[in-house]
Formats: C-alpha cells, sequence, structure tokens
C-alpha cells in the first residue's frame, strides 16, 4: 500500500499489481477479465499474507486461553472489530458483531429480533428488489408467527416507487429491512430517507449492505439505520466472515441467536445467563482469522478512500452502459448510471442469459449469468435470468471494452447456429 499516493484518481493498474490472481491466464492464454465482484471480490497480497501470518505467528483460540498466544489472537481479533466498527461509523465496539456473512446477519435479526417482537398480523415492509437473503427469513419469520410481508414496488427502471412508501409505512409496520445497493439493477437506494420516514412511523430498519459497505462510504450513525449487514468476502477479505452491525440498546434486549461456549457468562444444567454484547451474539469459536483478514481488507479500503472507489466504479458504469447500447439487442436492466453502484446487468436479445456468459467465459470474462439469488425482481423485470457485469477499482476501461467487444461477437457466434 506504500505506493498509494493520496491523490486522485484511483491508479488501477498499479492497484492490480497487489492482486496476483487478475494475472492468470485461461483457455490457452486468454487474460482473465473478473467482471463478478457483486458475487465475490479478489484478495489483495496484503490480505493474503496477513492469513499465513496469523497463521504462521499468531494463531490459537480467542477470549479462551489465559496464555501468550491466545492474547496475541484475541487483540488481533478485536483489532479488527474495531476496524470494522471505524469503518461504519458505529458509536461502540459492542453494536459490531461478527458473522459468518450477510446472510447470518439478516437470519440473526429475523430469528432474534422477530422471534421476540413479531406477532401474527403484524407487518414487515421489504422491497420488490431484495436478494432472497432479505426475502427468506422473513418469510420463514412470518410463515412461524403469522406475520404479513408487504414490499415497497419499483419502476419499470429498477427504482423504489417512494411515493407508494407514506402508505405502505401508515400500516405501522415493525421493520423496514431494503437492500442499500441492489445486487442486480445496481440502484444506489435512499436509505437515509427511508429510515427517517420509517422512524417517523414507528418501525425499525435494517439495511443489507452487502453490495454498499464495499463500494460506497457508510456512515450507520448519519444513515440512521438500526441493523446493517455485510459480508468481508465482498470486499477483498475472506469468505466466512461478515458483520452485523446493530444499536446497542436493541441488541441488548435480544435474545441469543445460536447457543453455546462464548455466548453465555454462567451455565448450570438447566439454564444459562448470557454473556454481554457482543460474546452474546458469537456462539462457539468464531471466524478468528477471517475477522482478522477482514481487517487487513479495511485498511487496505481504508487507504484508498470510498469516495474514490466510487467514483471510479461510476465512470466505468457508465463507459459499460454506453458501450453495451452501441452493441445492439442489449437490455439494460436497472435505471441510469447516476443512481448505480458499478453494477450493470442485462439481457441479450434472443440468446440466454446463460449462453451470454458461456461465450463470454471464452473471451477469459468471468461474469454471472443467471437469477442472481433475486428471482423476484428477475419476474418484475419480466425476463428469468440476466447477464450481470459488477466492477471494482481493479477493473479497467479497456475490460470494459473487452466485454461489449465479447458481446458482438457472442451475437455473430448465435447468428451463424
Ligand atoms: N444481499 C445481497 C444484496 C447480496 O448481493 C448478497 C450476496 N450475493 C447477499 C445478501 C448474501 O451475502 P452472503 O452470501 O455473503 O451471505
Amino acid at each position: 500500500m506504500s505506493t498509494l499516493a493520496p491523490v486522485l484518481p484511483l491508479d488501477p493498474e498499479t492497484l492490480r499489481e497487489d492482486f496476483p490472481i487478475l494475472s492468470v491466464r485461461l483457455h490457452g492464454d486468454v487474460p482473465l477479465v473478473y467482471l463478478d465482484n457483486a458475487a465475490t471480490t479478489q484478495r489483495p497480497r496484503q490480505v493474503i499474507q496477513s492469513l499465513v501470518d496469523v497463521y504462521e505467528k499468531q494463531y490459537a483460540n480467542v477470549h479462551r486461553g489465559i496464555h501468550w498466544l491466545s492474547d496475541q489472537s484475541t487483540d488481533l481479533y478485536e483489532e479488527a472489530r474495531e476496524k470494522a466498527r471505524a469503518f461504519i461509523n458505529a458509536r461502540h465496539r459492542e453494536e459490531v458483531i461478527f458473522t459468518y456473512g450477510t446472510t447470518e446477519g439478516i437470519n440473526l435479526v429475523a430469528r432474534s429480533w422477530g422471534g421476540k417482537n413479531v406477532g401474527a398480523g403484524d407487518e414487515i415492509l421489504l422491497t420488490e428488489m431484495e436478494h432472497h437473503s432479505n426475502l427468506v427469513p422473513w418469510q420463514q419469520l412470518a410463515q412461524e408467527r403469522g406475520a404479513v410481508l408487504r414490499h415497497i414496488p419499483i419502476t419499470d427502471d429498477g427504482r423504489l416507487a417512494m411515493d407508494a412508501l407514506p402508505a405502505l409505512l401508515s400500516r405501522r409496520p415493525k421493520l423496514v429491512a431494503v437492500a442499500a445497493v441492489s445486487n442486480v439493477v445496481g440502484t444506489i437506494n435512499p436509505v437515509a430517507e427511508i429510515a427517517r420516514q420509517a422512524h417517523a412511523a414507528g418501525a425499525l430498519v435494517l439495511v443489507d449492505a452487502a453490495q454498499s459497505v464495499p463500494h460506497l462510504p457508510t456512515d450507520v450513525q448519519a444513515l440512521g439505520v438500526d441493523f446493517l449487514a455485510f459480508s468481508g468476502h465482498k470486499m477483498l477479505g475472506p469468505s466466512g466472515v461478515g458483520i452485523l452491525y446493530g444499536r446497542r440498546e436493541l441488541l441488548d434486549a435480544m435474545p441469543p441467536f445460536l447457543g453455546g461456549g462464548s455466548m453465555i457468562r454462567r451455565v448450570k444444567l438447566d439454564t444459562f445467563e448470557p454473556a454481554e454484547l457482543p460474546a452474546k451474539f458469537e456462539a462457539g469459536t468464531p471466524p478468528i482469522v477471517p475477522a482478522i483478514g477482514l481487517g487487513t481488507a479495511i485498511d487496505y479500503l481504508h487507504a484508498i478512500g470510498l469516495e474514490r472507489i466510487h467514483e471510479y466504479e461510476r465512470m466505468l458504469t457508465i463507459r459499460a452502459h454506453q458501450v453495451l447500447q452501441s452493441v445492439g439487442g442489449v437490455r439494460l436492466l436497472g435505471p441510469a448510471p447516476e443512481h448505480k453502484a458499478g453494477i450493470v446487468s442485462f439481457t441479450l436479445e434472443g440468446i440466454h442469459a446463460h449462453d451470454v456468459a458461456q461465450i463470454l467465459d471464452r473471451h477469459g470474462i468471468a461474469a454471472r449469468a443467471g437469477h442472481h439469488c433475486a428471482m423476484p425482481l428477475h419476474k418484475r423485470l419480466g425476463t428469468n435470468a440476466s447477464v450481470r457485469a459488477s466492477f471494482y477499482f481493479y477493473n479497467t476501461l479497456a475490460e470494459v471494452e473487452q466485454l461489449a467487444a465479447a458481446l458482438v461477437e457472442t451475437k455473430r457466434v448465435f447468428r451463424k447456429a
């Protein structure tokens, strides 16, 4: 990271040198063009090295031992918590819970908060553009409790129909759960405004921040949200670790999610007393080394600056819209680039998304095809599947051009077939 000068704009070529995998060549000698960052990002050497360092020099279980090695490991694990706290500007370290990812974070809230606070006839407000991770846990809760799910509709260009919100909130839902950025259409949702209106109507707000925390500055206090979940593997960190942020008063009042070691203060044969936060929600041995690696990833992102990352990705997105529109037969899903993060999903007339992705792969381009864990959103947009190109700061304008060229080639192949 010493190579990073604090000047605009970001230099992808220099940063790419930190990512060994980006020099992989495939199918003979085609360079990899990695455009599947919404699924998971790649890791820089610094993160990989931090994992090796811990395993080689500082690894033991945390919060358990009274030995030196355990102290080392515990210090690093808690430092990572502090880095995550600062990264999202949470007020207190106890508000930062290590999970295995966004999915667990949302399930934790649905089970623990929902289990205690949601009863028959209560409403939970979601949106039509949610990832299955922010639909299914609420469906499970609603089925168990007889609660009612409602959804903020979307416009044809994939934005939340905010004019529908007041009427939905007048039904006094208990919670509004919304993605900050759609993993399909890339829309950046007005989370602060939703939180303001939801709170005025007496609802809590949970944010699925899997696609926003890695790409945009996030300040949970400025957003005014109650819960926010994200995943380490989508922001240069290892898989198997994520963060759930929750306001302390709320987490304090919630029952533990999983039971076991570490989450207790005292256990008798027939009862237990839960531990204080954050241990109360970290049952069992946590993802120690992934959490430490996530801390290193946060350092790396912080050194580049989230504003710079966002600006750069916007530039790639604007260019992607331009070149894809010029291909012919491409239908771009979602709004204009100014409302988007770096996610561009599309269909290509007459060719199934999976076939498109297969031909892209022949050109070394890793893109995703399918419903991207958002079946209801695809249905709303009138398609079963789409192709998704999703960017990170290490992608280049040249790669965007390669994508467009490969799509022209895809059309040619299918015309012949
Ligand atoms: N929500 C959104 C918006 C996502 O994009 C994803 C990952 N595709 C998830 C939730 C789930 O994240 P994870 O699989 O890391 O738990």
